[in-house]
């Protein structure tokens, strides 16, 4: 297994659609292994593969308190959501410190995806998971959460991070 790097905005894969995810292979399930290390070491609650300049459609998630909840979406699609809605503050590993709000999206959603092996599930997920699920296959899609911001504010996120950035490239150069 390996950590893999998560790129930053403006990176162009960020941007990009992802391709569905044809062959079920090892090579599939290494990498689906890697994106949940990666997870876990960078304390994400989601992470999609476009943020490991991958452009497949998979991305996992935990968004349990003890962190042992693991969930891989291979291919995944939102069949149903709910009317009623709900608003909060995001955040993302590509635009690392920066939470942003707030965000609105269907309360409750069912997804249907594959697992490593491609066998295909549907979940019902509401709270965190729901949210994160949406996230996530926003990324798939090109989109981050900073789109659905007044202009106003995606430039502040887009300024204090350019900052953070830059001091994050100073700290590992003199490290
Ligand atoms: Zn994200």
């Amino acid at each position: 297994m390996a950590i893999l790097n998560v790129i930053t905005v403006p990176h162009p894969t960020l941007r990009a659609k992802a391709e569905p995810v044809t062959e079920f292979d090892d090579a599939l399930k290494t990498f689906v292994a890697d994106m949940l290390e990666t997870m876990y070491a960078e304390k994400g609650v989601g992470l999609a593969a476009n943020q490991v300049n991958v452009l497949k459609r998979v991305f996992v998630t935990d968004c349990s308190e003890e962190r042992d909840d693991p969930r891989v979406f291979i291919n995944p699609e939102i069949i149903a959501e709910s009317e009623e809605t709900d608003a909060a503050e995001e955040g993302c590993l590509s635009l690392p410190t920066m939470y942003s709000g707030p965000i609105i999206r269907p309360e409750k959603i069912t997804v249907r995806a594959q697992d490593a092996n491609g066998d295909f599930f549907e979940l019902e997920a509401d709270q965190l998971l729901g949210r994160c699920i949406q996230h996530e296959l926003d990324h798939l899609n090109g989109v981050l959460f900073i789109d659905y911001l007044s202009r106003m504010k995606q430039q502040r996120v887009l300024k204090k991070l350019e900052k953070v950035l830059k001091e994050r490239e100073r700290e590992e150069a003199e490290a």
